[in-house]
Order: structure tokens, then C-alpha cells, then sequence
């Protein structure tokens, strides 16, 4: 996932079950990818929506892009910052991409076990401390925006600036220059549902230090540009640059926060002070209306756009059980007492009966209706 530093080539994905031989942190037990069980997350209303100022950058200003064997990385200015959404303020570095191949899904993260056909990471520091490499190294010191891919109906026109020049570093090694663009448009328009967790670089050194946020809206490229990210690029060994991912990581006890509301029962944890549990050392389908403000980006949360309907849903629906429960209570309660007198006066042949009753009790009934 993230291209740490010059000394890259001494990894690949084909040997990653070795990665811990020569990286220890790789054998931790912080890793990431992980795979997002939604219905063991833990809802926080500490989240906040992600917040990025400075994103919309003017097309003389230059990009590297680069193939480093791996993956496509696109240097990103620091003055790209994550503004909110983080209990502190992270300056960007870079960007890449993962994929699978045309035989197969490629997304680091998984949610629910589902694999989504690309992952976008864009990667951030912590200016607090001295240098990226000391960052790099800190608990906290990194943060990744995470968001899937997936294949939608057109062509996502935010991706086009990088898709355009994949051919340019088709080769490991190669670099070219874009023209800077709108790279907020590379995310989804739903900024505010995230899952946030603990974890690490997915790739050698695997240091445990990045605060994740795995978007929930995914990000819909057309099958042209998915095949085209599928199939452009080589690898280290002059092979297609394909299936660069790693697989999902076991928890090791750790805990997936979500934004918003996942499962039928949110799993909110309360604190004596009645909040919720923050991330200490921790980090789109369609959700509604994402298309209509960022063209490709969003539409459709597969991981999400269910959950989110069914949690809204499920809230009303339990407002709706309460009430009918009280009503069926109530019903019940005066049948048990309308049986209860006309026993009695069953049981008493002197008393007269009282044929209004079932009227009244036939009354309840409509009203209950
Ligand atoms: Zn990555």
C-alpha cells in the first residue's frame, strides 16, 4: 500500500507470507488490511466528518506520478491537509491505488468478507512531529483515507487525469508530471460515513502506525477504467502489475469504530461520562445522492448503502414495536379483565349481565386498529 521510502525492491507480492522475515512489524499485531465485520463495529459520535482544505490545485502545478514497482503513486503537496475528522491536523504525502485483474477483485480492506474491485489510499503525517520518517515511526505519526472502487456505469472524469497517463510509467521506475486537478474528486462525496481503526502500512517496513479511515460510500469507475488499471502497468518482475494487495490481517482484539449506524443493535459502548470510546492509537456504494455531486464518486455503497438503509429502518421499526406493543398490552389487559368479570358473573347466578361490555372492549379494539 504505502511506498515508505527509497528502499523498495526487496518485497513482493508474491512472497508476502515472508514479509515478517525480513520486517519484523510485519508479524504484528496492529496489521492492516483488515476485513470490516459491520456487525461488530462500534458506533462513536465522536467522528466527525472528514473535512480536506486545499485539494482543488491549479493545473500548473505539477504531480510526479510514478510506477515504483508496486504501484502508481502520485505525489501529493502538504498543503493538502485533513482539516477535521482527526483529533489532530494531517498534512498529505501521496496517493496510489491497489488492484486486482481481470480474473479478480483487489481491495486491501474487505467488508463483511466482500473484496471490492480497487482501493484508493491517500497518505498523510502528522506535522507534530520532527520529519515524515520520524512520523512514520510514531503511533498516530500516519493517517490513510481509504475508499473502494467499483465498477459503475460511465466513466468517473476525476480519474481521468491519472488514468490518461498510466500508459506514460507503464514500466517500473518510469515517472511523469500531471497537471494538478481536483483531487478531492478522487474520494467519495460522502466524507462523514467511515469505519476507523488502528493499524498499519500494508507493505514492508508494515509499521503500526496509521490512523485508518475506510470510507463507507465506495468510488464507481466505468469497466473500461478498471480494466485499464487492470491491465496497463508492469511490475518489478516485467510482469502485469496486478493483484497488489494484501490479505486481511487478524484483529488481534482491536476495535473497528464506525461514524454512523451499522447493525440492527449499534454496539455503543458508554463511558461514565456517557461518550464513547476513542481510537487512542487508531484510523461507497451508493450512498444517497453521492452521484449527483461528484460524478463517479459514489452512488452506489455496497458495503453501506444497505446497512444505512437498514439502520434508519430498524430505528423506525423499533418506535413502531414499542407503540404496538403498548396497544397490544393495553387490548390485552381489558380482554383479561372482560373474561375475568364474565366469569365471575358466570360464577354468580344472581348477577345481571352486562351485555355493553363486549362493546366496550370491541371499541379498544378499533381504536387499537
Ligand atoms: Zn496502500
Amino acid at each position: 500500500m504505502i511506498r515508505p521510502g527509497p528502499d523498495h525492491g526487496h518485497w513482493s507480492y508474491a512472497d508476502k507470507a515472508q514479509w515478517q522475515l525480513e520486517f519484523p512489524y510485519c508479524g504484528g499485531q496492529m496489521q492492516s488490511p483488515i476485513n470490516i465485520d459491520t456487525n461488530s463495529t462500534i458506533f462513536s459520535r465522536e467522528l466527525q466528518p472528514v473535512v480536506l482544505a486545499g485539494y482543488n490545485l491549479d493545473p500548473s502545478e505539477q504531480l510526479s506520478l510514478m510506477n515504483n514497482g508496486h504501484t502508481v503513486v502520485l505525489q501529493l503537496p502538504g498543503s493538502l491537509t485533513i482539516a477535521s475528522g482527526y483529533p489532530q491536523e494531517y498534512r498529505a504525502m501521496q496517493l496510489h491505488l491497489h488492484w486486482g485483474s481481470p480474473e479478480g477483485p483487489g481491495s486491501e480492506h474487505t467488508v463483511d468478507g466482500r473484496r471490492y474491485d480497487g482501493e484508493i489510499h491517500m497518505v498523510y503525517y502528522n506535522p507534530s512531529y520532527e520529519s515524515i520518517k520520524e512520523a512514520m515511526r510514531q503511533p498516530g505519526g500516519l493517517a490513510v483515507l481509504a475508499a473502494f472502487l467499483q465498477v459503475g456505469p460511465e466513466d468517473n472524469v476525476h480519474y481521468q487525469p491519472l488514468l490518461e497517463q498510466l500508459h506514460e510509467v507503464q514500466e517500473e521506475g518510469k515517472q511523469t508530471a500531471v497537471a494538478g486537478f481536483n483531487i478531492e474528486g478522487l474520494l467519495p462525496a460522502n466524507l462523514g460515513h467511515y469505519y476507523r481503526y488502528s493499524g498499519s502500512l500494508t507493505t514492508p517496513p508494515c509499521y503500526q502506525t496509521v490512523n485508518w479511515t475506510v470510507f463507507n460510500q465506495t468510488v464507481l469507475l466505468s469497466k473500461e477504467q478498471i480494466s485499464l488499471l487492470e491491465t496497463t502497468l508492469q511490475g518489478d518482475d516485467d510482469k502485469d502489475l496486478q493483484n497488489n494487495f494484501r490479505l486481511t490481517q487478524s484483529l488481534h482484539g482491536r476495535k473497528v469504530l464506525a461514524s454512523f449506524q451499522t447493525a440492527l443493535r449499534p454496539r455503543q459502548v458508554p463511558l461514565p461520562d456517557g461518550g464513547v470510546p476513542s481510537v487512542t492509537p487508531a484510523p461507497n456504494g451508493a450512498t444517497e445522492g453521492g452521484m449527483d455531486e461528484a460524478p463517479g464518486a459514489g452512488a452506489g455503497c455496497p458495503p453501506c448503502t444497505d446497512s444505512e438503509k437498514l439502520g434508519f429502518s430498524l430505528q423506525t421499526a423499533d418506535v413502531l414495536a414499542c407503540l404496538f406493543g403498548i396497544l397490544f398490552a393495553v387490548t390485552a389487559l381489558a380482554f383479561l379483565i372482560y373474561i375475568h368479570k364474565q366469569r365471575s358473573q358466570n360464577t354468580r347466578p344472581d348477577s345481571h349481565p352486562k351485555p355493553n361490555i363486549i362493546y366496550t372492549a370491541a371499541t379498544i379494539d378499533e381504536n387499537a386498529a
